[in-house]
């Protein structure tokens, strides 16, 4: 880390205070440039429990890009899957800043394998730049991202909403809150499983899927909880075995029809030709991507490959989950809640109307920051 810890906390206090002062869209001095890095805790309307941890909240770090007047925001979800925290993360991104500051955020590809080059490991915080970058290039241009890419917002699919490992009481409560969306993602890949899934049974008959979050970890215990779950309606299911379990996943694969979807096995394009032989689909994220354009890579890449694709998220405000469902259209599935499950998302964005993602007719990111949070 090349940058002192002082140096680190007075450029985050420092962007704590310009959080609250300024609004989006707010006109700067013509040719000025700015990059602003903050952290927010975003917290969680019920505890998340998946396979691996549980948490209360969330520390997100974003971005704010202003050059002519226009600002353009980003964010970054730290992971500890992928060893991240918000620390190195806003780190990275300091490490980054005369890049940012002095290059055309719309030579955008040319300026992201500089960033990819001098902090590779940090996709997260790759993901925040790239965000950034874009969102300004949009409302620059006036034009929502997803006209820029030549796609139909009609086309964006539905997305589900997670429930996370709970009590079966808790759990059936929360399914009744999902109300209108369509469809389900349950988290399993604990002793409880059948548990869970029943108790979500008892309560609806709405399609299910399911996510093992690498939660099992013998083939012959993950084919009968397969099978299990094939009776219970379930129609698909991500990363039920860790993600360097390939020549068992392929063995599986083999034995159920389910299609079995990556999520912790796959991060970036070069991942995914091996997978192939192991799975039916992947699920790509903008944070382990490293943003929307090694995103939409990967979806090419995948398609070419007969492979299906989910578009998911982490724990994510408004400003990132707009940004995946920016390139929504292209993809089979979407798993993009997680702004859903925060109770002070700082940013508003895309909507939801009976799980279809709605996309905002505004510039960028089609994002406005929040009067109060
Ligand atoms: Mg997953």
């Amino acid at each position: 880390m090349d940058i002192s810890r002082r140096k680190l906390l007075g450029t985050s206090v420092l962007a704590g205070l310009a959080w609250s002062g300024r609004a989006v869209g707010e006109r700067g001095a013509q040719g000025t440039t700015r990059l602003n890095t903050s952290r927010k805790r975003l917290r969680l309307r019920h505890t998340w429990t998946i396979a691996r941890n549980s948490s209360d909240f969330k520390e997100n770090v974003f971005v704010r890009l202003e050059r002519d007047g226009v600002v353009g925001w980003g964010e970054a979800a730290p992971n500890v899957r992928y060893q991240q925290s918000a620390d190195e993360t806003l780190a990275a991104i300091e490490s980054v800043r005369p890049l940012m500051e002095a290059g055309d955020w719309f030579q955008y590809v040319s300026l992201r394998e500089q960033w990819e080059r001098a902090i590779p490991a940090e996709s997260c915080a790759c993901a925040a730049l790239d965000i950034a970058a874009l969102d300004w290039v949009g409302r620059k241009l006036h034009v929502p991202l997803y006209r820029l890419f030549g796609l139909d917002a009609a086309k964006a699919p539905v997305t589900t909403f997670s429930i996370g490992i709970d009590t079966p009481e808790v759990i059936q409560q929360k399914v009744k809150e999902t109300g209108d969306f369509p469809v389900l993602k349950i988290k399993v890949g604990t002793a409880n499983d059948e548990q869970i899934v029943g108790a979500v049974r008892e309560v609806t008959d709405k399609p299910l899927r399911v996510d093992a979050n690498e939660g099992w970890h013998d083939k012959e215990q993950a084919l009968k909880k397969i099978r299990w779950l094939q009776r219970m309606g379930v129609e698909l299911i991500e990363q039920p075995l860790p993600a360097a379990m390939l020549e068992e996943t392929a063995w599986l694969r083999e034995r159920v029809e389910m299609p079995i979807l990556a999520d912790e096995a796959v991060t970036r394009a070069a991942d995914i030709p091996r997978l192939a032989q192991a799975y039916d689909g992947i699920n790509i994220k903008l944070m382990k991507a490293g943003g929307i354009q090694e995103a939409m890579r990967m979806i090419h890449i995948a398609r070419a490959l007969g492979l299906k694709i989910m578009l998911g998220c982490m724990i994510e405000s408004s400003v990132a989950i707009s940004a995946a469902a920016q390139i929504s259209p292209l993809v089979d599935y979407a798993d993009l809640d997680g702004n859903l499950l925060i109770a002070n998302d700082p940013f508003a964005g895309v909507t939801v109307d009976r799980g279809r993602l709605i996309l905002p007719d505004r510039p960028g990111l089609g994002i406005r920051e929040r009067a109060q949070n």
